[in-house]
């Protein structure tokens, strides 16, 4: 039977259910507090320069492709991708590791750093490949209602993969610290530290080293641009600068939505919002989750960022770049356990201009630069100019050259901007973490238990964050709806 279904936030998983809803016949608006649609995914443009707000590591490329073909459609009937070579670089205090496009190169990398290392590096990614696909193809397509969605052939007789964390598995077959460390980051997009992340999240190894890192030339913002176009042509209404202030519900039923002053009447209400701020638009009393619940989540972090011009092209840098030559164990730990601002924290860098000469003017350089931190610290104008200044100084260091008599300009975006920008949880930036206790059913549901009618989508629900788990999200709560209401 034909719905209308009204949805809150115009993110990934948003768009990835509207559009399964609209091509199931139903009536889709969506309704976005801010100006342009793809939620963290915005674009930031200025003299030329284009900058990706949010997402930059584009992952994953067959999850993509199977969303648009669900469509009939190709990721290349809307962007080009690229795949980088080398994917990225990582500094350390004392040497550089490339990681190249392909198994062979990278080996050859883990030699020149340890002898020996790329016999268990083929291993390890081989058991990698192994929960990538039972990780794609049996587990995350399940919609997170029961502990018994994980029970498949597949995954009891490898029950040790989720018990044992990957930071120990990693440091039994790998003693270089730099091999570690490059091992070890994949999982970080996870949003837990890796002692924390069972090692069947070794999938995001394989991701890395198997599938390869890609861009789509003109930025990440493609993504979203190709997704509003279809969701255009399936009919899909987009309504921006429409900020829901409220989820009415009556008789325990969702009913209507409040927005610029008007009441939306919808069948369904599907939020794709941050969900504890989706809930705060309901009542007390038909919210699910308490504050103390929030509170007691493991989230991912926050992140100081800042978006640069730069009046040249640098030297020594490619596309994404790492730099983890001071201590990752202190700065998780002023992630996660002991939250404060780092002293002295790894950072991340991306510079899409190396590999695509759209995204800077010419003889330019666009640059983003990363540093996460945990949600919900105090956030001040000195604090980012302090921060800004400690990593200009390591990157001038680390790449030999000087680059901050040549910015042109810079902006900066913190916790206040994610709370304010985006609703956020203590302005994480990308959602909760995916610990063994936060994985599938033992995270935030799909459909809300208290009020019918109601539905939730996004990084803090199943399958997590990320973009590609975005996209499956919108997926599995399309199902969802399909299934307990047409
Ligand atoms: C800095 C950063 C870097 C990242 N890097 C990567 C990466 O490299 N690769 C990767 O795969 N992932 C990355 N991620 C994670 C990825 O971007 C997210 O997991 C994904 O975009 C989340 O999508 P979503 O649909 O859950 O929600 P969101 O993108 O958060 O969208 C929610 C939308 O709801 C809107 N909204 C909120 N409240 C209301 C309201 N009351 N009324 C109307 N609208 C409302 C918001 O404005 C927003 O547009 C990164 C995230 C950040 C922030």
């Amino acid at each position: 039977m034909r719905k209308t279904i009204s949805i809150i936030g115009s993110g990934f998983s948003a768009l990835s259910a509207a559009c399964y809803l609209a091509k199931a016949g139903h009536t889709v608006s969506i309704y976005e507090k801010n100006e342009t649609v793809g939620g963290r995914a915005r674009q930031f443009k200025k003299d030329g320069f284009t900058f990706d707000m949010g997402p930059s590591w584009y992952w994953m490329p067959d999850i993509f492709e199977k969303f648009f073909n669900d469509f009939g459609k190709s990721t290349k009937d809307y962007y080009q991708l690229d795949k980088l070579s080398p994917a990225y670089k990582i500094f350390f205090a004392d040497d550089v590791i490339t990681v190249g496009d392909h198994m062979d190169k990278i080996c050859k990398e883990f030699e020149r750093i340890e002898v020996g290392s790329s016999k268990p590096l083929r291993k390890f990614i081989a058991t990698a490949q192994e929960n990538y696909d039972i990780a794609i193809n049996k587990v995350v397509l399940k919609p997170g209602l029961s502990p018994f969605e994980l029970v498949t052939k597949e995954t009891v007789t490898r029950l040790d993969r989720f018990y044992k964390t990957l930071s120990k598995e990693v440091r039994k077959n790998f003693k270089n610290p730099k091999l570690i460390s490059t091992l070890e980051f994949p999982v970080l997009f996870l949003g837990a530290k890796p002692n924390q992340t069972p090692s069947f999240y070794s999938f995001m190894n394989f991701a890395d080293f198997g599938l390869g890192t890609w861009h789509p030339k003109g930025g990440m913002y493609e993504i979203v641009k190709a997704m509003k176009s279809l969701a255009d042509s399936l009919g899909v209404t987009f309504c921006t600068n429409s900020n829901v202030v409220k989820i009415n519900v009556d008789n325990k039923k969702a009913q209507s939505i409040t927005v610029n002053g008007k009441t939306i009447v919808s069948d369904i209400i599907l939020s794709g919002a941050d969900y504890h701020h989706s809930e705060t638009l309901l009542d007390t009393n038909y919210r699910q989750y308490t504050e103390a619940y929030w509170e007691s989540r493991t989230f991912a972090p926050s992140s100081l960022l800042f978006y640069v011009g730069f009046n040249k092209k640098l030297n020594h840098i490619e596309h994404h770049n790492l730099f983890f030559d001071t201590d990752f164990e202190n700065h998780a730990e002023e992630i996660y356990d002991n939250p404060k601002w780092p002293e002295n924290p790894l950072f991340y860098a991306n510079f899409p201009s190396v590999t695509d000469d759209s995204m800077a003017p010419q003889n330019c350089e666009t640059g983003f630069f990363l540093i996460p931190i945990a949600p919900g610290l105090e956030d001040t104008p000195e604090l980012r100019l302090q921060y800004f200044d400690l990593i200009m100084n390591r990157f001038e260091k680390l790449t030999d050259q000087k680059v901050q008599d040549h910015i042109l300009f810079k902006k900066s975006y913190c916790v206040n901007d994610f709370i304010e920008d985006y609703n956020s949880y203590k302005g994480n930036a990308y959602g909760m973490a995916n610990t063994l206790m936060q994985t599938a059913f033992l995270r935030p549901k799909l459909k809300s238990k208290k009020v019918d009618g109601l539905y939730f989508t996004g990084q803090l629900t199943v399958p997590g964050p990320g973009v590609p788990p975005a996209l499956i999200s919108g997926k599995l709560v399309a199902q969802l709806i399909q299934k307990n209401e047409a």
